[in-house]
């Protein structure tokens, strides 16, 4: 069923009950050509390129528990493309353009809001990197822009420019960054999947790999065996117990990363504003609530919950900055596992085992990348070798040194 002003009108005069359940509840078969692992933003939108743009359509997505909530439906969704390195702008920049015709194409409001991101400086250090993106961005043809103090409080009022702690030094902007409605993706792009025979497999988790002569032959699924020659790990936060089960050590450690939401405010926050130093972020909801985020902890855990003092600062960090957020009161915390690799950059590519392949390490800030990954990822998985813009992130250069470094330079890389 297409969305239609026509259709929700019609829909709101019986009550809106007749609406169809957005995708089929499958099970799995005991065969595909294509299996991806990790129902969430990036493995939704790899089956559905998959159908979409290379006609494989016996594809599933198996994914323990419900679709969307893993990471994607607790991240603090923040799209942006300026990174540093050519290789990172290319692919980051290849996700924000599907971002901008993303509801079209999929009949299904995502409500990507690009308002614009700011990245904030405190010290000179910081200006002097941001300032360094801004340059490696513009010669690649990717927009962002330095902004004094002034003009940085100019485009964010609420901003406190002169505070002691954290001086606002100056401010790399990006117009064309924001955020997306992060539940919406996951269902956008099941129900579009769904709709071209993608059997989408909740509650089916995955739990072992099967091997025969370095190659992949089938998975172990809580709901039986699966034969398939083609898979791929799509599993943000658990990447490496899966991969363990086909005998790949990944160079991955996973933090349990926070946010938190206030209670619902008038429009008063016009952009999301970030800052490396404090490891915080902000932006506003369409409900009106403040969507703040966090670093990660400082030790591994696959706790989904968080420590507090990381809370506590990134909190302190924020009435600092944002003076008239102090005595808003807030309504919910969470966290999320994120898998980090040495070079904050994530793993894309064939693992070492043929026809198993492995999309991970996303770290803290893989939302922004999800319709890009799936993009690409289908299109290698199609074509049985990695995209040209996906080449530069695999798994080998852990051991070749060809490092895709965004460590220093994006110290929050949401
Ligand atoms: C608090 C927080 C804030 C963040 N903020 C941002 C941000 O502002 N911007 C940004 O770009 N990124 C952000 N991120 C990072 C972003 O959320 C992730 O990089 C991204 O959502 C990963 O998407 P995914 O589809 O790969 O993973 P997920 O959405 O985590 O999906 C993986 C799925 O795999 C499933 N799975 C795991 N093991 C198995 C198994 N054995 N069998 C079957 N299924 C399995 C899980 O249940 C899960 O649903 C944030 C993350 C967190 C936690």
């Amino acid at each position: 069923m297409r969305f239609s002003l026509l259709e929700f009108v019609r829909q709101g005069l019986s009550g809106h009950v007749g609406w169809p359940e957005q995708w089929r509840k499958a099970e799995p078969a005991r065969s595909y050509d294509t299996v991806v692992v990790g129902g969430g933003g990036h493995g939704l939108a790899t089956a559905y390129y998959l159908a979409r743009r290379h006609g494989i359509r016996r594809v599933a997505v198996l994914e323990k528990g419900p679709i969307g909530l893993g990471n994607t439906g607790r991240n603090t969704t923040i799209c942006r493309s300026n990174y540093l390195r050519p290789e990172s702008i290319a692919l980051y920049d290849h996700a924000l353009r599907l971002w901008e015709t993303l509801s079209a194409d999929l009949g299904y409001n995502v409500m990507f809001s690009p308002r614009g991101v700011l990245m904030l400086a405190h010290t000179r250090h910081e200006a002097e990197v941001l300032e360094r993106h801004v340059h490696a961005d513009r010669l690649a043809g990717v927009d962002n822009e330095w902004l004094s103090p002034r003009e940085a409080k100019a485009f964010c009022p609420p901003l406190e420019i002169g505070s002691l702690r954290f001086p606002v030094l100056g401010a790399a902007l990006q117009r064309r960054g924001g955020t997306a409605r992060h539940d919406a993706v996951a269902w956008a792009y099941a129900r579009a999947a769904s709709a071209l025979g993608v059997d989408i497999c909740e509650g089916c988790e995955v739990t072992g790999i099967r091997v025969a002569a370095g190659r992949l032959v089938g998975l172990e699924t809580s709901k039986g065996p699966i034969a398939t020659e083609t898979a791929a790990l799509v599993a943000a936060g658990h990447s490496s117990v899966l991969a363990a089960m086909a005998g790949i050590a990944l160079p991955i450690v996973s933090y349990p990363l926070q946010a938190l939401v206030s209670e619902p405010l008038k429009p008063c926050f016009p952009c999301v504003a970030m800052s490396g130093t404090i490891h915080a972020y902000v932006s506003q909801s369409d409900k009106g609530e403040l969507v703040i985020g966090a670093g990660t902890d400082r030790y591994p855990s696959y706790g989904q919950k968080g420590s507090p003092p990381v809370i506590q600062d990134a909190l302190e960090a924020i009435s600092e900055l944002f003076p008239i957020f102090r005595r808003v009161r807030l309504l919910r915390q969470w966290a999320g596992i994120v898998d980090v690799t040495p070079d904050r950059s994530p793993i894309l590519g064939e693992s070492p085992i043929r026809g198993l392949w492995l999309n991970c390490g996303w770290g803290t800030g893989g939302f922004k990348a999800t319709p890009g990954s799936g993009h690409l990822m289908a299109w290698s998985l199609a074509h049985g070798k990695p995209h040209p813009i996906l080449a530069p992130f695999g798994l080998e250069r852990f051991a070749t040194g060809r490092l895709v470094d965004e460590a220093a330079a994006a110290a929050v890389e949401h």
